[in-house]
């Protein structure tokens, strides 16, 4: 019989368990550092207990009620994201790709609202990820992932990385045509899926100043490097910027899934009753857990003790690149990308390492992406970067 499961995933043969904070169990008891978070989604590690707490409580009073009633758990989380974001609104779904495209939905109708219908273009960023929805696939900058599903919806285009002479021709280019097209900008200040590559140093600063001179939106997807994860609980604070609208999913909820969108009232008050809807989106389970990551983000010491480890990481893998001469370092807090040269395969990199039971996660440009638990201790570190040191030692060519 053939797998009754879809081979849409190329799977390891390998399965877990239970979760023990930051390490993953197997049946037979082996133990695995997991700096994969499942894809950045395991924010407080496994197991973690305020989180199974709170998850555990809300399942004894109500699961789900559909948004035809008020949900007192959304609106608490509304408010913290709000007020933590600078942000007004929000808006929850299930995933990542929902809340991008939600993003993109909110995008043109703010404009449609202004009375700027002629804006509907989303330029993205090349090596942009998004999601895998049709819409998305478009917004995403990998033709390999639309093979086969044809015909790509309109509205979506790219300007090169990090580049911003040339997204300020494009944006001159759509003004002086007297009609012009272009809605938002949408960017991650760290590619994730891009192999943990950050934009240049004050782009995000610039393309806020653009945006507003050219009167489009600035959409942050901050789905991946968002939650905390770049050592801010919003990556773009670094850059003391604003956006229009984020889109947040993977670690918001710590596991159980969840997207959302934060919009200014300008963007907001465009999205009338009935103009967008998800029928799980902000369900008391998923609202219970997101605020339950946020409970142990906001404890007075966690994000300044989460930047100093995520520096003690940086170093030592620095020192181990220096010193094997087989990759460079580059990301942002707890998203790193270790860019392997050509010689060496991220994905032999990420197989030698689950060898040693340590669990990272391939991405493009031969990268080998580090995405931990943002619970990862100092002896967890020591332990991570003794893994690498002896992996590269024994995979390094003459
Ligand atoms: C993972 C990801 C998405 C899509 O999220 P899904 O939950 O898989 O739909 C969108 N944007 C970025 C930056 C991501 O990393």
């Amino acid at each position: 019989m053939t797998n009754a499961v879809m081979g849409n995933y190329g799977r390891i043969d390998l399965a877990f368990d239970h979760g023990e904070g930051n390490w993953l169990v197997t049946a037979d008891g082996t133990r695995y550092l997991d700096c994969a978070a499942g894809i950045a989604v395991n924010t407080l590690g496994h197991g973690h207990p305020h989180l199974v707490a709170a998850l555990k409580a809300q399942a004894d009073k109500l699961w789900h009620v559909s948004n035809l009633y008020q949900i007192p758990e959304q609106k608490r989380l509304a408010e913290r994201l709000c007020a933590l974001s600078g942000l007004d609104q929000a808006f929850f779904c299930n995933s990542g790709a929902e809340a991008t495209e939600g993003a993109v939905k909110m995008a043109r109708r703010a404009m449609h609202h202004r009375g700027e219908t002629s804006r509907h273009t989303i330029l993205c960023s090349e090596g942009a990820f998004h999601g895998r929805t049709i819409a998305m696939l478009a917004a995403t900058d990998r033709p390999a992932f639309r093979e086969g599903f044809g015909p790509m919806p309109e509205g979506f285009d790219h300007f090169p990385f990090g580049n911003m002479n040339a997204l300020r021709d494009r944006l001159v280019a759509d003004a002086e045509t007297g009609q012009p097209e272009i809605a938002a900008v949408m960017i991650e200040s760290v590619q994730g899926e891009g192999g943990a590559k950050p934009l240049p140093e004050r782009f995000l600063a610039e393309l806020r100043s653009l945006t507003e001179e050219f009167g489009c939106l600035l959409i942050a997807d901050e789905v991946q490097i968002g939650v905390g994860r770049s050592g801010h609980l919003f990556s773009y604070e670094a850059s003391e910027i604003k956006p229009d609208i984020v889109a947040m999913a993977k670690g918001l909820a710590g596991g159980f899934p969840i997207g959302a969108v934060l919009t200014t009232d300008e963007v907001g008050k465009a999205m009338t009753p009935g103009s967008h809807g998800s029928t799980f989106g902000g369900n008391p389970l998923a609202m219970a857990a997101a605020n339950a990551v946020l409970d142990v983000l906001l404890e007075d010491d966690f994000m300044p003790d989460l930047r100093a480890r995520a520096k003690v990481l940086a170093d030592g893998v620095d020192a181990i690149a220096e010193d094997c001469g087989m990759f460079c370092r580059r990301g942002n807090g707890f998203l790193q990308g270790l860019v392997f040269q050509a010689e060496y395969t991220a994905g032999d990199v990420v197989a030698a390492l689950r060898e040693h039971h340590v669990l990272t996660v391939p991405a493009s440009e031969n990268t080998v992406r580090l995405l931990p638990p943002l619970t990862l201790t100092r002896d967890e570190i020591s332990h991570l970067l003794a893994v690498l040191k002896k992996t590269m030692t024994a995979m390094k060519k003459a």
